[in-house]
C-alpha cells in the first residue's frame, strides 16, 4: 500500500498510458529559444522523467512567427524544428517518461512590434499594440496550430497541449474585452469560441485518432470582460466534441490584478473551480495552480476534484518529486515555496529560469556536484540559507561536514521570512534542509559559536555568518518604542496599535503586511479581499473586493522619493504593493528622520515637519554583514571562504545565498 494510491495510479489518455497522474505543467525556462540549448533542455527534462513524473509539458512553442513571446522565441513550424526536438523526446523516453509539446500563440502578449490579436488592442502589461488578424490570417493561424501539432508528433512527442488560458491569443479571441470582430470569428460568444474549437478540430484531423490533445482552458479569466461561467462550460463541451482528450485548467490572465500562483495565494485556492468543471465534461480534467505537495495532489484526486494534477514549479524545484512521494520520502522533497524568485522573475526578465532552492534546475549539465576523490573535513559556520546550502552541497560531494550555528535553531533569515503572512511556505525550505543534513550525516552543532581555535584542523572553512539588522543613527533610536524587524518577527518584541516602519525595502513591505494582517483570514476571505467571486454570478470570476480590516494603523516611511516597493520581485511586487493598499498602510516618501521620542517619529517631508504619533517604531533599514570571524581567519592565513549576507549584505536574498553555497561546493 502507498500513501498516494490515486496520484500513482496510471491513466490512459487517448492511445497513451501515463504511469501516474502527476503532470509537470508548462513553464518557459529560456532553454527553448535557441537550438544550441537543446542538449540542456533534454538533460533538464530527462532528470524530471527519471524522477518519475507521469507527463511533462514543455514551455510554450509558437505555431508561427507572429505568435512568438519575444523576438526569436521558441517556435514549432518547420521540419527542422521537429528534427531538433527529437533529442528532447528521446531523452525523456529513455527515462520511461512521456512528454507533450505546448503550442502557445502569444497574441497581444508578444513582446514584439509585430504582434497580432483578435482585434487591434494593447495589453496593459505590454508596450506594443497588436494589430488585428485578417479573416484569412485567422484561418492561417488555426492551420499553423494544427501543423505545429503534426510536427510535434513527428518529433516524437507523446501529446500536445493547446494553450487556451492565461490571456494568450486564444483567450483574446474568446473574450469580448479583446475580440471586437464582426466577421465569422467574433460578434457573439459562439463566434468567439470558433477559434479554439477550429484549432482543436483541425489539430485532430492532422494528428489522427488516439494522439492525445490537451486543451488548457481558462476557468476564471479574472479580468473585466472575461468569459462567463456558462461560456466556459459551453467551450469545454465544444472542445471535447472537437477532439480534445484532456482539459487542463488555467486561472487568470497575465494582466489580471489578482495573484494566482505566488506564495500568498493559499495552497489549492482555485481547485473548487476545477471540481465544478469536472462535473460538466466526460474527458479527464487536470487541476493546476498552487498545488505543491503530494498530499494535496492525492487529496484532489481522491475527492474527485480532478483526474490529473499539474505542478510546474514544484517539478522544477524537485525533479524527484514523484519518486520521493512513491518511496514515502516526502519529507525529502524540495517543496516549491511559490516565491518566483529564480523561475518566473527570471523568465519575465529574459533570463534563464532556475529555482531558488535548487540552483541546479535548468543547469543540469553545468552545475554538477561531482563526488570528491578524497573527502575533506569542512566546517560551515552559520545555519542560515547560505550555510545550509553549503553544508548540504559539500556533504553531497562526500566531504565530512560540521555545521556550527550560534543560536539554538537553524534557519537564519528563513525563520524570519516564514513569519510573514503568506510566506509560511519558507518553513518547508527549512524542513528540507534539516532532513538533508540528517540524511547526509552532517554534524550539526547548535548553540555553538565557532572560533578560530575551534575551527583549527578543518581542511576548509566556510563562513556564512549572515547579517544583522542595521540600526540607523537617528536621535532617539534607543527609545523604548523602537524595535528591529528581527525582534518583531521572532516575537521578542510586540508592536502597539499605531506603528511607523522605517525603511520600505522588501522587509519593510513584508513587516507592514505582518503588522496589519488579520491572522484569522481563511482562503475564502483571501479570495474575497482580492475580489474573486462565484463565476456563475460574476463574469470572469471578478466581483467587488471586500475591504480588509487591518489590525493596526501602519505608516511605511522611506527617504527615497521613488515609489515604495519598486525593487520588489517582477512577478510578485505588484501584489505586495496592492496588499498594502488594501490594508490602508500609509506611505511617506522623501522623508528625513529627525527624532524618536515619547510622542512618536518626527520627520521632515518637503521641508515641513511631520510627526507620526505612534506607539512603536520598527526599523527595517537593511542589514550589515557579520564577518568578524572571516576577517580574523583570513588574517591568520586559514583557508576560508565567505558566502551569503556575510559576504555582501546589500540586496541580499536567499536566491544568491543558496546559489553561492552550491557553487562553492561544486568548485
Ligand atoms: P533593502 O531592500 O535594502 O531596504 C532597506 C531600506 O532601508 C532601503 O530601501 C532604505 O530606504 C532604508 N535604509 C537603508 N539605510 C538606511 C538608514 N541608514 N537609515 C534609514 N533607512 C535606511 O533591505 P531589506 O528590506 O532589509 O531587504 C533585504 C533583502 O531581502 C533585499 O534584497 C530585498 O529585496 C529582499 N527581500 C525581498 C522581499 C520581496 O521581494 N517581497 C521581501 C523581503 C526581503 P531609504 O534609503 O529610501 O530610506
Ligand atoms: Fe518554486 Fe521559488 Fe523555486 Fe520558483 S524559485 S520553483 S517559485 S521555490
Amino acid at each position: 500500500m502507498t500513501r498516494y494510491p490515486h496520484l500513482l495510479e496510471p491513466i490512459t489518455i487517448g492511445d497513451l498510458t501515463l504511469r501516474n497522474r502527476a503532470v509537470m505543467g508548462s513553464m518557459h525556462t529560456g532553454l527553448e529559444d535557441w537550438f544550441w540549448d537543446v542538449p540542456k533542455l533534454a538533460a533538464y527534462f530527462a532528470e524530471r522523467a527519471r524522477g518519475g513524473v507521469g507527463l511533462i509539458v514543455t514551455g510554450g512553442y509558437a505555431p508561427n512567427k507572429r505568435g512568438w513571446l519575444k523576438p526569436f522565441a521558441s517556435e514549432m513550424s518547420t521540419r527542422l524544428h521537429a528534427e531538433r526536438h527529437k533529442q528532447v523526446t528521446a531523452a525523456v523516453h529513455d527515462e520511461g517518461g512521456a512528454i507533450a509539446l505546448q503550442i502557445l500563440h502569444a497574441g497581444r502578449y508578444a513582446y514584439t512590434p509585430f504582434s497580432v490579436s483578435a482585434s487591434a488592442t494593447k495589453a496593459p502589461i505590454n508596450p506594443f499594440k497588436a494589430s488585428a488578424l485578417s479573416t484569412r490570417g485567422v484561418d492561417r493561424t488555426v492551420s499553423d496550430f494544427a501543423r505545429a501539432a503534426g510536427l510535434a508528433k513527428r518529433a516524437g512527442y507523446d501529446a500536445v497541449e493547446i494553450m487556451g488560458s492565461e490571456g494568450y491569443l486564444i483567450n483574446q479571441f474568446l473574450a469580448a474585452r479583446t475580440n471586437h470582430r464582426s466577421d465569422a470569428w467574433g460578434g457573439t460568444a459562439e463566434k468567439r469560441m470558433r477559434f479554439p474549437v477550429e484549432i482543436v478540430r483541425r489539430t485532430r484531423e492532422v494528428v489522427g485518432e488516439g494522439f492525445p490533445i490537451v486543451y488548457r482552458l481558462s476557468l476564471l479569466d479574472l479580468v473585466e470582460g472575461g468569459q462567463s461561467w456558462d461560456e466556459v462550460v459551453t467551450l469545454a463541451h465544444l472542445v471535447e466534441e472537437a477532439g480534445a482528450t484532456v482539459i487542463n485548467t488555467g486561472i487568470g490572465w497575465h494582466e489580471a490584478r489578482v495573484p494566482t500562483i505566488i506564495t500568498q495565494v493559499p495552497r489549492g485556492a482555485w481547485t473548487w473551480t476545477t471540481a465544478q468543471l469536472k462535473q460538466e465534461v466526460g474527458i479527464p480534467v487536470c487541476a493546476s495552480n498552487r498545488i505543491n505537495t503530494p498530499e494535496l495532489a492525492e487529496q484532489l484526486l481522491a475527492d474527485g476534484t480532478a483526474d490529473l494534477v499539474s505542478m510546474a514549479r514544484p517539478l522544477l524545484a524537485d525533479p524527484e518529486f514523484v519518486n520521493k512521494a512513491a518511496a514515502e520520502r516526502e519529507d525529502e522533497i524540495i517543496t516549491c515555496i511559490a516565491c518566483n524568485q529564480a523561475c518566473l522573475d527570471h523568465a519575465f526578465r529574459n533570463q534563464k529560469a532556475s529555482c531558488m532552492l535548487n540552483p541546479r534546475a535548468g543547469r543540469e549539465t553545468e552545475l554538477v556536484l561531482m563526488p570528491v576523490m578524497r573527502p575533506r573535513t569542512v566546517a560551515v559556520v552559520g545555519g542560515g540559507p547560505a550555510g545550509l546550502s553549503a553544508a548540504v552541497s559539500f556533504a553531497e560531494r562526500g566531504d565530512r561536514v560540521t555545521l556550527f550555528e550560534k543560536s539554538t535553531e537553524l534557519g537564519g533569515q528563513f525563520r524570519l521570512a516564514m513569519q510573514i503572512p503568506g510566506k509560511e511556505e519558507f518553513a518547508e525550505a527549512l524542513r528540507y534542509f534539516r532532513r538533508r543534513l540528517e540524511i547526509l550525516g552532517v554534524d550539526v552543532r547548535l548553540a555553538t559559536e565557532a572560533t578560530e581555535s575551534s575551527l583549527a584542523g578543518f581542511d576548509e572553512v566556510v563562513v556564512a555568518t549572515g547579517v544583522e539588522p542595521r540600526m540607523p543613527s537617528i536621535p532617539g533610536i534607543d527609545h523604548s518604542s523602537v524595535v528591529s524587524y528581527a525582534d518583531l518577527l521572532t516575537g521578542s518584541a510586540v508592536a502597539g496599535k499605531r506603528v511607523a516602519v522605517i525603511g520600505a525595502g522588501g522587509i519593510g513591505v513584508d513587516v507592514a503586511h505582518f503588522l496589519t494582517h488579520d491572522p484569522t483570514e481563511t482562503t475564502e476571505d483571501w479570495l474575497a479581499h482580492w475580489g474573486v467571486g462565484d463565476p456563475s454570478m460574476h463574469r470572469g470570476g471578478l466581483t467587488e473586493p471586500r475591504p480588509r480590516e487591518p489590525v493596526r494603523e501602519v505608516t511605511l516611511v522611506q527617504r527615497k522619493t521613488s515609489m515604495i516597493g519598486r525593487g520588489l520581485g517582477k512577478t510578485s511586487g505588484w501584489a505586495h504593493r496592492a496588499v498594502l493598499k488594501q490594508a490602508g498602510v500609509a506611505q511617506v516618501s522623501g522623508a528625513a528622520y529627525r527624532l524618536i521620542d515619547d510622542r512618536g517619529l518626527h520627520l521632515t517631508v518637503d521641508g515641513e515637519p511631520l510627526l507620526l504619533e505612534v506607539d512603536t517604531v520598527v526599523v527595517c533599514a537593511g542589514q550589515e554583514s557579520v564577518r568578524d570571524l572571516y576577517d580574523e581567519l583570513a588574517g591568520a592565513g586559514v583557508p576560508v571562504s565567505v558566502i551569503g549576507g556575510a559576504d555582501v549584505a546589500t540586496e541580499l536574498d536567499a536566491k544568491r545565498a543558496i546559489e553561492q553555497g552550491v557553487r562553492l561546493a561544486a568548485s
